[in-house]
């Protein structure tokens, strides 16, 4: 799968990319990730991008010529999706990373300053995705969001590949919160292991997880039953 990165900072880009199981991803070849650097699209002396707003106001504003020939320039692949990091977009889920998955290629286009020209949306007609209700000061951090947690659905991504089908938000789970993991020792400082994770019944332990499962999300998600 590529990943079309539009971006005045790549470097924040690849050195995530050069980190864990996404950089083994890369290396494998199951993703290619792919930065582009605004200022090299920019027409301007200076490769400026940006401009202050008409009507008046603080900030700067990302201006059309460079985003829109750096989108031009990107090779299209039959199944691509283009995507505009933004905070007033539909909000990002399990669900929509799993959608985005299906595709051959996303192109993720980050702001930084106030946004936007809206002539970026008007003629381009991305779609707008928000990772949260908050404001970042730029879409680097939204764009490697819905890579890392698109490539999790990938095969092969994860070296094995039914876990992303079996964490929270998944299929496996019915969408519900994962259940409580454990580990060596049995007891550590007197907090221990529940039992039935001891005892090698299968059955009993796939209950037990559901159980767990149901129990964390009405608690913490109810909204998600
Ligand atoms: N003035 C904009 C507004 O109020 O909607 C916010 C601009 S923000 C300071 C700069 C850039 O960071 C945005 O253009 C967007 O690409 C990115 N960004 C900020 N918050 C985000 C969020 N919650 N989700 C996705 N991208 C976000």
């Amino acid at each position: 799968m590529i990943f079309d990165i539009i971006t005045l900072f790549p470097e924040i880009i690849n050195s995530y990319c050069a980190c864990s199981i996404v950089k083994r991803g890369v290396e494998r070849g199951i993703i290619k990730v792919n930065p582009y650097n605004l200022r090299d699209y920019s027409t301007d002396k200076h490769k400026k991008v940006d401009d202050t707003p008409y009507g008046g106001g603080g900030g700067m504003v990302l201006a059309c010529q460079s985003v829109f020939d750096c989108y031009n320039a990107i090779k299209k692949e039959e199944n691509f999706e283009f995507i505009l990091l933004t905070p007033q977009g539909e909000p990002y889920n399990q669900k929509i990373a799993v959608e985005l998955s299906k595709k051959k290629q996303l192109i993720l286009l980050c702001g930084h300053y106030e946004g936007f020209d809206e002539r970026i949306r008007i003629g381009l007609n991305p779609r707008e995705i928000s990772i949260g209700d908050y404001v970042l000061t730029g879409g680097e951090l939204g764009a490697l969001v819905i890579l890392d947690s698109v490539s999790r659905n990938l095969e092969g991504f994860l070296g094995y590949d039914k876990c992303a089908l079996a964490d929270s938000f998944s299929s496996d789970l019915s969408g519900l919160l994962e259940y409580p993991h454990y580990t060596k020792p049995r007891d550590f400082r007197g907090l221990k292991v529940p039992e039935v994770l001891l005892n090698g019944n299968h059955k009993e332990i796939s209950e037990f997880r559901q159980q767990e499962s149901l129990k964390r999300t009405k608690k913490r998600r109810p909204d998600l039953l």
